[in-house]
């Protein structure tokens, strides 16, 4: 029996039903255009309910012109997408669709109820609101475009859809990255977008816990620094740094700090076989500032033995460890270790080095560092500037920002803009 192959027209189809693809379809079902949103997964939505641990971090209370500086030099490009929906119109977008959102902290915005499920249920409900016709299990195998139509085809990742083709008028590529391909992005869109002509920038793993090759960190595990500082002991790379609160792990470090720092990493790794990098877990003390604290808590409690000393800086485990790299005797006074023991413990405690050997891929990776390069994109519509009528937004593209809100909210604002823009003709 051969199966019978459907073709039906809309005007827009957006491909991958992510924050972006949902934002992007939802703004163009406003404004009466007859959109399809095709989606690989069995359920839409699925990374942006795992986000912020299932709270779904949304954006952040900075200005826009900090906003788009924390994406460094490429930041430029957002400007028309930012300040066209900014974090003040996605709250007031959410807030539309029956959900409020906070910022506890000041900066970090919310639902209020932290829960990403509200979220999603929202959009859903939105998206049906608003007529957006969406085929989940539908993975895009190819796209083509035949004169001024677009020609989709998709293989079903499911027994329950036949493979399909459609035509659109206008197509809105939303595929996300590569990282957590269990979400559902596993890089299509590069491939897909090739064919016709568009160029992917090299392509990296980032925000991730991070590998090290120092045994001692095991000992450790868990433990827990605030505002820790980090950076590369390269020469050249001096400038890679990052600050936030880091954990140890049986193998390496994570926590929010490490989230930002392996963006920088990752392509470094790639070139260098190992990354020598140093940590200052004494919130920021420099060599006085050390030996001052010594001295204070030395003329305090004189029969402070130098584990005890530590303590007061350091958790217990990696005092101890500080002991061992440095060979003091922690059961010893730190007056009475030799001088060199004495020299070397404070530099430790400044900045304890670390060798960055690996980190677990894509499969780890939070978000990807590179996308579809922005030269080809027009920054004003996010439409492609070699094949009219195609569109950009959210991870896909050569944009990735820190740990906060920001991938999101770049999400959000590049879906509205390749939305409002896909629908203007
Ligand atoms: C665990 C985790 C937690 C995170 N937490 C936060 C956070 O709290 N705040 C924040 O700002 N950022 C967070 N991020 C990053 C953020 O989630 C992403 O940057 C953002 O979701 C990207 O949105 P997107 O729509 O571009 O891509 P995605 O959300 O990845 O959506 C792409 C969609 O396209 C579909 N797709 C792909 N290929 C095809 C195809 N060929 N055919 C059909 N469909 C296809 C995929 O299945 C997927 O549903 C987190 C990421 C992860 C993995």
């Amino acid at each position: 029996m051969t199966s019978k192959t459907t073709t039906k027209h809309y005007d827009l189809i957006v491909i991958g039903a992510g924050a972006a693809g949902m934002m992007a379809a939802i703004t163009a079902g406003r404004r009466g255009k007859h959109v399809l949103l095709l989606e690989k997964l069995p359920k839409i939505g699925a990374k942006l309910k795992a986000t912020g641990g299932g709270r779904c971090n949304l954006s952040n209370t900075l200005s826009n012109e900090d906003f788009i500086e924390a994406f460094g030099r490429d930041g430029r490009f957002m400007h028309r997408a930012i300040n066209t929906f900014d974090h003040h119109a996605l709250r007031v977008f959410f807030s539309k669709i029956g959900v409020k959102t906070d910022a506890p902290d000041g900066f970090r915005i919310f639902p209020v109820g932290h829960s990403s499920q509200t979220i999603l249920d929202a959009l859903s409900s939105e998206l049906k609101r608003v007529r957006v016709e969406i085929h989940s299990s539908q993975r895009v195998t190819e796209i083509k475009k035949i004169d001024k139509h677009f020609h989709i085809t998709t293989g079903c990742t499911t027994r329950t859809h036949p493979p399909l083709t459609y035509t659109a008028n206008f197509l809105i590529l939303a595929t996300g990255g590569k990282g957590y391909p269990q979400l559902g992005a596993q890089g299509d869109g590069y491939g897909l977008t090739a064919d016709l002509g568009h160029t992917t920038t090299s392509i990296f793993p980032a925000m991730m816990p991070l590998k090290v090759a120092e045994k001692w960190v095991d000992t450790c595990r868990a433990d827990t620094i605030a505002n820790a500082h980090i950076k590369v002991d390269i020469k050249k790379y001096r400038k890679l740094q990052a600050q936030g609160d880091l954990i140890f792990t049986k193998q390496g470090i994570r926590g929010p700090v490490v989230l930002d720092f392996s963006r920088e990493i990752t392509p470094l790794l790639a070139k260098e076989s190992t990354v020598p990098i140093l940590i200052n877990m004494t919130k920021g003390m420099g060599e006085e500032a050390v030996r001052r604290h010594i001295k204070e808590k030395h003329s305090d409690t004189a029969h402070y033995n130098t584990l005890q000393l530590l303590e007061t800086l350091l958790p217990s485990s990696l005092a101890r460890v500080l002991c061992s790299l440095s060979g003091a005797d922690p059961l010893k006074g730190f007056s009475k270790q030799p001088g060199e023991v004495r020299m070397k413990l404070v530099k430790l405690l400044v900045w304890t080095p670390l060798t960055v050997t690996s980190h677990d891929g894509f499969d780890k990776a939070m978000i990807t560092r590179g996308g579809i390069r922005l030269k080809e994109i027009d920054n004003q519509t996010m439409q492609s500037k070699l094949v009219e009528g195609l569109y950009f937004c959210g991870e896909v593209v050569d944009l990735d920002g820190p740990c906060g809100g920001y991938n999101l909210q770049w999400a959000f604002s590049s879906g509205h803009l390749a939305g409002v823009s896909a629908s203007a003709l």
